[in-house]
């Protein structure tokens, strides 16, 4: 595997090598990425777009990067979140569409006219506070079908907005969707009650924008030959599936990106009774070899992850003590070298840790660990 080490400068696209120094480092598979989108193109009919979710910095694993592999595999279609996110990718030269998902001020819509990014439009009252800007720009129109989060819910109200945008040739609606809060559960009343809300809706467009598109992963997964014009590929995209029900339930099995790395720094034998880090919460109950590893919880290796283990040699070695704000302790079974790899998700050998094991031990979803990988850790792609 070819390691890359690329940092992205403030300069537009441009990119400077970096050297890091401590060992520790998240390694993106960009092959992994683009095996997912290509494994789904084949999966959807024709006409269906793929559009890339790379909000949360690629749910950690590097907007930029992400987004121009995707782009080579074959999306043609990128989203955000925020304003921001999407300022980022064409600062760095990206120039797909890109759809701002979340709620933009209206402060920003010259910039989005002047940059071509895709406004998402989740109320009258937001389209209303537009009118005084007479450039083109464009929108997809949002509606709330049962998600409660942001949109169009009301019929009226959709009503009123499509007269408003009729009449102002400059704001170009090319496309409408909505969003999906239960397509990951087995159970699909909520999520049928859904696409009947939307396609009600729907009816209300007197031209139907280029773009319909109402599916996330899950939605995509169960039933990707069912779809509108484009699909919104996230989670999964960076091979991780949505919920255990869809993990099962898979139409192509998914490639992780995602493995995080560091290397043993010290190793000592410590006698029986000899008490290890914060709080002395943990005695050695025999003479024991222990490594440090130069990861904490400033990294995203939370302190409630201090019944997990790391991979040393294909094997599971747990964490010993209070995970620090740098550093943790873990117990071997012998002696190993200063510089012995660690693996603490993915796969080491025949051993793989996943990501769905440290979201049990932290009572969220994979998503929320992903995004929660500090800044501190460089992102190392290969491909
Ligand atoms: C985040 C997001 C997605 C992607 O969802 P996944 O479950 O990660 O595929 C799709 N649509 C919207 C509106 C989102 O906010």
């Amino acid at each position: 595997m070819k390691r890359i080490i690329v940092k992205h400068t403030e300069k537009e696209g441009s990119l400077m090598s970096q050297s890091y120094y401590r060992p520790t480092f998240i390694q993106v598979d960009l092959q992994a990425i683009k095996s997912n989108i290509k494994h789904l193109k084949e999966k959807l009919q024709k006409h269906t777009s793929i559009m890339a979710i790379v909000k949360a910095n690629a749910y950690g694993h590097g907007a930029i990067e992400v987004a121009n592999a995707a782009l080579q595999a074959g999306a043609t279609l990128l989203a955000v979140a925020s304003p921001e996110e999407s300022v980022q990718l064409r600062d760095a030269g990206v120039t797909a569409d890109i759809l701002v998902l979340g709620a933009s001020p209206i402060s920003f819509l010259p910039i989005a006219s002047e940059r071509n990014i895709t406004l998402t439009a989740y109320s009258y009252e937001w389209l209303f506070a537009t009118r005084h800007f007479t450039k083109s720009f464009k929108t997809h129109i949002k509606i709330d079908s049962g998600m409660g989060r942001i949109g169009f819910v009301q019929q009226e109200e959709l009503q009123k907005a499509l007269v408003f945008v009729r009449d102002r040739k400059w704001i170009n609606v090319t496309g409408v969707f909505t969003h999906f809060s239960t397509a990951d559960e087995e159970d699909a009343t909520h999520f049928k009650k859904q696409i009947a809300a939307f396609e009600q809706m729907l009816d209300l467009f007197e031209q139907r924008p280029a773009i319909v598109h109402t599916s996330n992963s899950a939605a995509t997964l169960r039933n990707p030959s069912q779809d509108w014009d484009a699909v919104r590929f996230g989670i999964s995209m960076y091979g991780i599936a949505p919920s255990p029900w869809i993990d099962e339930n898979l139409p192509f099995p998914l490639e992780r990106a995602l493995s995080l790395h560091t290397e043993v720094v010290h190793v000592k034998r410590v006698k029986k009774g000899t008490s290890i880090g914060y709080g002395a919460s943990y005695t050695a109950s025999s003479d024991e070899w222990i490594a440090t590893l130069p990861i904490g919880y400033a990294d995203g290796l939370l302190r409630k992850l201090h019944n997990q283990s790391v991979l040393i040699k294909g094997k599971r070695m747990p964490i010993v003590g209070k995970i620090c704000m740098d550093q943790c302790m873990i117990r071997l079974d012998e002696q190993v070298d200063i510089g012995e790899k660690v693996v603490l998700l993915g796969k080491q050998m025949n051993e793989e840790i996943r990501i769905e094991e440290w979201a049990n031990a932290l009572q969220t979803i994979p998503y929320e660990i992903c995004c929660t990988f500090s800044n501190r850790l460089p992102r190392l792609y290969s491909e």
